[in-house]
């Protein structure tokens, strides 16, 4: 196996924007840091001490429409899986990331403006070597659905590889699937403008549940009985699976370390993203750190 040193950022770098469940407005800087210690959300409107939580699916609270972390205090930070699957596609293991409000800033719906905000920092190469999580036994998960069809497989690869299925039995979004290659797909190209999505007839409900509030048509890509709503359409014909592909890879990422393993996943979501990396870790015999 090849030796890959850890990245973290070469220096401080800020971005605003609206959160999409909250409405807020958010800053949010992102900041180098030291080998070993993983991606950390500081929330600077939290007094010091309370304050930070660590990218990890222990610490993983909710997952209804994004990922939400939260430490022993009740420190919460809503909606991080865009911005891990940037850091995840920027291949940078260690990182600090200071927000003022409790959700990352939604931006375009995408990881695209994340990816670039690391690309204008520049990535530093650390001394010590990155620790990857290589699959040596198949894992599954599944969650109950008519059809029998929502699971995750994970099986021992050489390099890390996924094959994600989706199908939301809609006229404008039925199957859709993406298969990402290590060495074929690029996470910039062909992942990271992938947007987020919501069916109109869902807006109504969100907002009853104080959810979405800071949505738009600049963030999501809503879809009604017509189609896509948005002037300009799609970024990629089958941007949904693509994003869906986003959203995985960000999830995995709360493993801590990169992952060594072929994934198949059918109609996945944040909770049973979650569930799977419980499960990885139950099983203390299926995987190694190398
Ligand atoms: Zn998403």
């Amino acid at each position: 196996m090849l030796n890959i040193s850890q990245k973290t950022i070469n220096s401080k770098i800020s971005c605003n924007s609206v959160g999409l469940h909250s409405g807020n407005d958010v800053k949010m800087t992102l900041i180098p840091a030291p080998c070993n210690s993983g991606i950390i959300f500081r929330r600077v409107d939290v007094e010091k001490g309370k304050n930070e939580i660590k990218a990890s699916y222990k610490n993983v609270v909710t997952t209804n429409l994004g990922t939400t972390i939260a430490n022993e205090f009740g420190t919460r930070v809503a909606t991080i899986e865009h911005l891990m699957a940037a850091i995840w596609g920027s291949g940078i293991d260690n990182l600090i990331v200071e927000l003022n409000s409790e959700e990352i800033p939604i931006m375009d719906g995408s990881s695209s403006p994340f990816m670039f905000l690391i690309e204008c920092s520049g990535v530093n190469i650390q001394e010590e070597q990155r620790r990857m999580i290589e699959i040596i036994k198949p894992i599954r998960v599944e969650e109950k659905n008519p059809l029998g069809d929502k699971f995750i497989e994970l099986t021992p690869a050489p390099e890390f590889s996924l094959d994600l299925h989706v199908d939301f039995n809609h006229k404008h979004i039925q199957q859709q699937k993406f298969d990402y290659h290590s060495n074929l797909t690029s996470f910039k190209n062909d992942i990271s403008r992938a947007r987020t999505f919501c069916f109109q007839h869902e807006i109504e409900h969100m907002h009853k549940l104080g959810l979405a509030k800071g949505g738009s048509l600049k963030n999501a890509i809503v879809v009604n009985d017509d189609g896509v709503v948005n002037e300009g359409g799609l970024r990629y014909k089958d941007e949904f699976a693509r994003h869906k592909t986003l959203d995985f890879l960000g999830d995995m990422y709360l493993a801590g370390h990169y992952i060594i393993g072929h994934f198949k996943a059918s109609k996945v979501g944040h909770g049973i993203n979650n569930k799977m990396l419980h499960e990885i870790f139950a099983n203390e015999g299926s995987w190694r750190l190398v």
